[in-house]
């Protein structure tokens, strides 16, 4: 496979073929994001990816996920064009997943999402970061709220999973508790399939790093980060939702369904927050990105 620079993926891709079908992010811009730095955003060559396919087509692959940053940017016929050809190389493939942000959803109608649902794409993974229209801006999302919500629902619409990522911190010190009880809402009107939490963590050379150092955004604490994830579960209603906060970046592990475990998990969480002991969180040099 010929991968350019860095591949990031979705821990719950960690098992599936990654192919890098677009190069970098075609926005490239939110203030928090380090993961592209530096790429030029292209689409590569449907020979290019053929020949990425061919090569992964020796083996018996069931998951493919679609890389870089917003790969359903791609036109829907050269999408359509490579997921065909997955489906005629793969022939074990069940499941494409995809990244997207809120303006590639739009631009496509229900019936393109459809179409691509018919040729194998079982999920997308769509930024919200925030469902503070404040944070929205000040990060540069390059979506409104309302945007998002239409994306999303557009998404569940089409019957392709979706799966939310949330961004606790980012609403500093001072808008920390609007900013997890405006995502709750968010989410809950969106109702995804799957909710990932991160927390945020300052990635050297990015406008962020900037508002730190000047003190514009002051980063909560742990247990801070912690709180808004309790407000956040609390304030969520969602019907049938998978919500995850084991990524590294956290201090605080999840993996519960919600509403059932929603209970239980913020008994958990609210003793933490009373203890306020370091050694119940994950420690510093084990967080990463
Ligand atoms: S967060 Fe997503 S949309 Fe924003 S710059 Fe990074 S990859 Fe692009």
């Amino acid at each position: 496979m010929k991968y350019e620079g860095m591949i990031f993926r979705p821990p719950s891709e960690a098992e599936s073929l990654i192919l890098q079908v677009t190069v970098g992010c075609s926005y490239n811009r939110c203030t928090f994001c380090g993961a592209y730095q530096g790429k030029r955003f292209r689409i590569k060559s449907i020979e290019e990816i053929k020949e990425d396919i061919d090569e992964a087509s020796a083996y018996r692959i069931r998951r493919v996920f679609l890389a870089d940053g917003d790969a359903l940017i791609i036109p829907q016929k050269e999408l359509l064009q490579i997921l065909s050809y997955l489906r005629k190389r793969l022939r074990g493939l069940d499941r494409v997943g995809i990244y997207a942000n809120a303006k590639d959803i739009l631009l496509k109608g229900i019936e393109e999402l459809k179409a691509l649902r018919d040729l194998g794409v079982g999920i997308i993974y769509l930024g919200l970061e925030s469902g503070d229209p404040e944070v929205l801006k000040r990060i540069k999302k390059n979506a409104t709220v309302d945007q998002l919500i239409r994306a999303g629902k557009r998404v569940k619409e089409s019957g392709i999973l979706l799966s939310v990522t949330v961004i606790l911190g980012l609403g500093g010190v001072e808008g920390s508790q609007a900013h997890a009880q405006e995502t709750a809402k968010v989410l809950s009107e969106m109702d995804p399939d799957y909710v990932g939490a991160l927390s945020l963590m300052i990635v050297p050379g990015t406008p962020i790093e900037r508002e730190i150092e000047t003190g514009k955004l002051i980063l909560p604490t742990p247990f801070g980060l912690i709180q808004e994830l309790e407000t956040m579960i609390e304030n969520s209603h969602m019907t049938r939702c998978f919500f995850a906060s084991n990524h590294a970046s956290n201090y605080l592990p999840l993996r519960i369904q919600l509403p059932e475990e929603k209970e239980d998990v913020l008994r958990r969480i609210r003793e933490v927050l009373q203890r306020k002991d370091p050694a119940l969180l994950r420690p510093e040099y084990l967080r990463a990105l």
